[in-house]
């Protein structure tokens, strides 16, 4: 399950919306405890591909990113990125970048433009997705 907070959920559906028609994209630093990510501190990154249907992180800006959740105290969790036109499920390209099975990947689709929908994932050592209840507390 993954925990996150109203403030930082709106904050990514926000920056989703701002990126579209592109892909955006992020990463997610927090807590992890008994399989439960508690995300923390959200982080926007530049889609390095300027892409509708592919991203990219900057590697400067992710190690950045990294290097902020280690002073505060956080593990990275995950990532995110946005699917601007389609479902938000895992594409064949989502699935082969999943190269780490501890990671949740956060989709956001902005389909239907006016319901933005947020869903997470995991894999398991043999690329099976593992959709993952995700909470939004105050
Ligand atoms: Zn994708």
């Amino acid at each position: 399950m993954i925990r996150i907070r109203e403030k930082e959920f709106a904050a990514i559906l926000e920056h989703c919306r701002a990126e579209f028609p592109l892909e955006a994209c992020g990463l997610l630093g927090g807590k992890k405890e008994r399989g439960n990510y508690d995300v923390e501190k959200v982080y926007f990154l530049t889609n390095g591909e300027k892409s509708r249907d592919h991203f990219s992180m900057i590697p400067k800006e992710q190690f950045q990113a990294v290097k902020d959740m280690r002073r505060e105290g956080y593990l990275l969790l995950g990532n995110f990125h946005s699917h601007p036109k389609t479902a938000p499920w895992p594409s064949q390209e989502d699935k082969r970048l999943a190269y780490d099975t501890s990671f949740i990947y956060v989709i956001v689709s902005l389909k239907e433009k006016s319901k933005p929908q947020l869903k997470a994932y995991s894999y398991d050592q043999e690329k099976n997705v593992i959709c993952e209840t995700v909470e939004i507390i105050k």
